[in-house]
């Protein structure tokens, strides 16, 4: 896009994202003006004065959003809201944050979407590259912003986590590798129920890619293999699978992971070395060995960085082994999907504590593997109905709670030695914690004070 006649710009929305950007762009010159319908953090508030950057909170001001020349929105802002609505009417461009700050970066990008696994991806891959020697960070939904980032310090690589609707407003942003990781059905109600509109959203990580780029994607996601044939980027594109030999891509083979971009960069990993465990982590890993091995880093670096990484918290996170019964802490897992690979990864009994707000759960779907994997259930959340419907006639031992320390505390009383019991809850957290890591730390407290 051509900043050149764009003076006046407002960011809709103050979180990371939107502060990010403002300071982005009052440091390129641009007059900005940034305006939240809610109240902004104060940790923001007291940046954007120290920037001398103009901002309203509690109130969207319409005249002075509809002068603007140019709209940054925030990825929580809803394509229908009444903002939107009006800027929308004026025919006033819109961006993200995302194409924005592409504006003023030479890094090359390494991108990385998915409806699960996001977060470790890009956490390994930064890992590997940072270890290879190279000047890289990570940013977009984990940590600080890309906008920031780049107004920050420059890089020559950097590692962004995206969610779809970080996707949403790009135009020219360009991945150099882009990762697609899966998709599985949520937030649709942002993509007005279409399963289709969600999935090409996430394709748009792929978007304006030229035939130097890479697009690494899992050819055993359904969905995904669905919709790719809409894609018309010209991205090489390299698929990851554990149901196949391949030619080009990763896959496996006896107990090798083996990767191939080309007839020069081939490598070939033990997968037993991987430091992160669970099928869904071996897609993980793959994915971001892929990556590094089209960026041509050396193999023993890579080997090195998969048996090293520590993944951060609260993903099957270990905590602690008492009396011969293990605790494990999965509070990020608030889906169903993730709460399957939580208990495919587990190789003893699990007493597993499940439950919050559902978001459309549909518990049959796992019943064949929790009647496998799971002995007692642990229902933590105010409303379980659906859990106790689901498995009441599968699992003898079910209990109910709103405590996590009661919940902690008759998971170890129900366990025998050698079992697990693992907080896996498959649901958001709001109706008894903070947010995830809230309940995720509130399990390991109670597991310090057994
Ligand atoms: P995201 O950033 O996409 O939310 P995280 O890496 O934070 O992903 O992991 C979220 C949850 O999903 C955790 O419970 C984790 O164990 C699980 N998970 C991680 N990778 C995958 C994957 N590839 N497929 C399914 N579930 C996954």
């Amino acid at each position: 896009m051509d900043l050149g006649n764009i003076k006046h710009i407002v960011v809709l929305g103050a979180g990371e994202s939107g502060t990010g950007a403002a300071i982005l762009a009052a440091q390129k010159g641009f007059n900005v003006f940034v305006s939240d319908n809610g109240e902004l953090k104060k940790l923001f508030k007291d940046e954007l004065i120290e920037r001398h950057i103009d901002f309203e909170e509690s109130n969207h001001n319409m005249t002075q959003i509809l002068d603007a020349d140019l709209i940054i929105k925030s990825p929580g802002i809803k394509e229908s809201s009444e903002v939107m609505q009006a800027i929308s009417k004026k025919n006033i461009p819109v961006i993200s944050e995302i194409e924005f700050a592409s504006y003023f970066t030479q890094a090359k990008i390494i991108s990385i979407t998915g409806s699960n696994g996001k977060t470790t991806t890009t956490l390994l891959t930064h890992h590997i590259l940072k270890n290879a020697g190279l000047n890289v960070t990570y940013g977009g939904n984990v940590g600080v912003s890309f906008a920031r980032r780049v107004a920050e310090e420059s890089f020559d690589y950097i590692v962004l986590e995206l969610s779809s609707f970080q996707l949403d407003y790009i135009i020219e942003f360009k991945s150099h590798i882009a990762i697609l990781l899966n998709i599985t059905p949520d937030h649709l109600d942002r993509y007005h129920y279409h399963l289709e509109e969600y999935a090409l959203s996430k394709m748009r990580i792929a978007w304006n890619q030229t035939k130097e780029d890479y697009f690494i994607y899992d050819q055993d996601d359904e969905i995904t293999m669905k919709y790719i044939g809409h894609l018309k980027s010209k991205g090489q594109r390299l698929p990851f699978t554990q149901e196949q030999k391949l030619n080009l891509g990763a896959w496996l083979e006896n107990e090798l992971i083996k990767i191939k971009i080309n007839e020069q960069l081939k490598v070939d990993i033990d997968m037993n070395i991987l430091s992160l465990v669970g099928k869904h982590n071996r897609y993980n890993s793959m994915a971001a060995s892929t990556a590094a091995c089209a960026l041509e880093l050396k193999d023993d670096v890579l080997r090195s960085s998969l048996s090293t990484f520590q993944n951060i918290e609260h993903r099957l996170e270990f905590i602690a082994k008492i009396q011969g019964k293990e605790f494990v802490n999965d509070s990020k897992a608030t889906n169903l999907n993730a709460v399957w690979y939580a208990l495919e990864s587990m190789n003893k009994k699990v007493i597993w504590i499940v439950g919050g707000i559902d978001k459309g759960n549909n518990y049959d779907e796992i019943i064949p593997l929790v009647k496998e994997k799971v002995r007692g259930i642990i229902c933590l959340g105010v409303d379980n109905k659906k859990i106790l419907e689901a498995f009441s006639d599968e699992i003898e031992m079910i209990f109910e709670t709103t405590s996590m320390s009661d919940a902690v505390e008759i998971g170890f009383r129900m366990a025998i030695p050698g079992e697990v019991i693992l907080l896996s809850p498959g649901c958001a957290s709001f109706d008894l914690f903070k947010n995830y890591e809230d309940r995720g730390d509130q399990f390991k407290n109670a597991v310090k004070n057994l």
